[in-house]
């Protein structure tokens, strides 16, 4: 692709422009195509690749080679309270931070050149469905105050769709470790107790266990292993979100994003497989206790090696949102992709005083029956 066509800004693609009356087009969450706010003219997406989605060499990535795929050049605001930089709709021209609510600086957006995401999972839940999920997720809340659902009804206005970026990580993992297996045995032995002052002698079964020095080798194989790249969405919350459709993840695409925050990676692709691996180690942990068997397992060390590292960069959809109950705000996620809902909320202290004074009484309950 020629330099200048890269230097575009996103805004004046010709592609996200309509036909009829110029305005930008945006891109309609579940559909498959652009839409024009203004007229309704709708312009179905072309798809630029029918290529297959694969992973790409983590170790070439980083060493800063991202397969034929052109930078992106877009307007980019930084916040200056959590420090999340997002790509904005043209036409926006104030905003507040998706994240943090903080106000922006729409003055002080630059224009820069970012890596290209892979792939990218393009919305499925429409704004107004998405203040659905959030109702009813208001709605199922255990111990939320009576007057939760009366006083807090969202506004579908204030969701803000954003693409959240992601690291996918495939990898080949070989462990080698060394433990001990601990396995269980009985002894039968004998013990004297006393009864209405006579000396009785009892047999009774002992557990023990035999330990055994073990060391062997696990293989594990990951496949699209998440890591959120944002620092400004809580890794929690970008955890509790998942799973992801990601068999519906497309080739990115600017006209999937048309219409739509999009915040730049603050977590680059090693930091990202770090924090891959501290997600790997339970589960090769379980793997060696598996290997290893027996009734009990001690893991004295291992060793892992990733063989052939695979990275998707990617962008997933979520509407981010707060809302004030008793003068405190309460930011929540909803997965723009399933409807999940994840976020802060209210408890009524009196509900909880109460379930714990029923609980009580239940025990006591149950306590009195038994014994009579
Ligand atoms: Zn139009
Ligand atoms: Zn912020």
């Amino acid at each position: 692709m020629p330099s200048t066509e890269q230097e575009q800004p996103v805004a004046l693609n010709n592609s996200l422009q309509c036909s009829s009356c110029g305005a930008t087009l945006h891109f309609a969450p579940g559909t498959h195509h652009l839409q024009c706010s203004y007229c309704g003219e709708t312009n179905e997406i072309q798809e630029t690749s029918t290529a297959p989605i694969v992973s790409f060499d983590y170790l070439d990535f980083i060493a800063g080679n991202n397969g034929s795929a052109p930078s992106l050049s877009a307007s980019v605001v930084s916040c200056k309270n959590c420090g999340a930089s997002t790509t904005l709709p043209p036409e926006v021209n104030s905003d507040n931070c998706a994240f943090c609510a903080s106000p922006l600086v729409i003055a002080d957006a630059q224009s820069r050149q970012l890596v290209r995401p892979h792939y990218v999972l393009p919305f499925l839940v429409a704004q107004a469905q998405a203040l659905d999920s959030f109702r009813n997720w208001l709605k199922k809340l255990w111990w939320a105050p009576n007057d939760l659902t009366k006083l807090v009804s969202g506004d579908a206005r204030q969701f803000k769709g954003i693409y959240i970026p992601h690291w996918s990580f495939d990898t080949q993992t070989v462990t080698d470790y060394s433990g001990s297996r601990g396995d269980y045995y009985y002894v039968t032995e004998t013990y004297t107790e006393t009864v209405d002052g006579q000396e009785v002698t009892r047999t009774e079964e002992v557990r023990y266990t035999s330990w055994t020095h073990i060391s062997g080798r696990v293989e594990y194989d990951f496949t699209d292993l998440l890591i959120s790249a944002s620092n400004s969405l809580p890794q929690d919350v970008a955890n509790r979100l998942e799973p992801w459709a990601l068999e519906k993840l497309v080739h990115y695409n600017e006209q999937y994003v048309s219409g739509f925050r999009s915040e730049i990676y603050q977590i680059d692709a090693e930091a990202a497989f770090q924090a891959a691996q501290k997600k790997m180690e339970p589960i090769i942990r379980e793997e060696i206790r598996a290997d290893i068997g027996g009734d009990e397992q001690t893991i004295d060390g291992f060793n892992t090696t990733c063989k052939d590292i695979g990275l998707k960069y990617i962008l997933l959809p979520a509407w981010i949102s707060t809302y004030k109950y008793n003068n405190k705000l309460y930011h929540f996620t909803v997965n723009a992709c399933t409807g999940e809902v994840v976020g802060e909320r209210p408890y009524s202290a009196a509900k909880i005083a109460f379930t714990i004074i029923a609980v009580l009484i239940l025990i006591i309950a149950i306590i009195v029956m038994v014994k009579q």
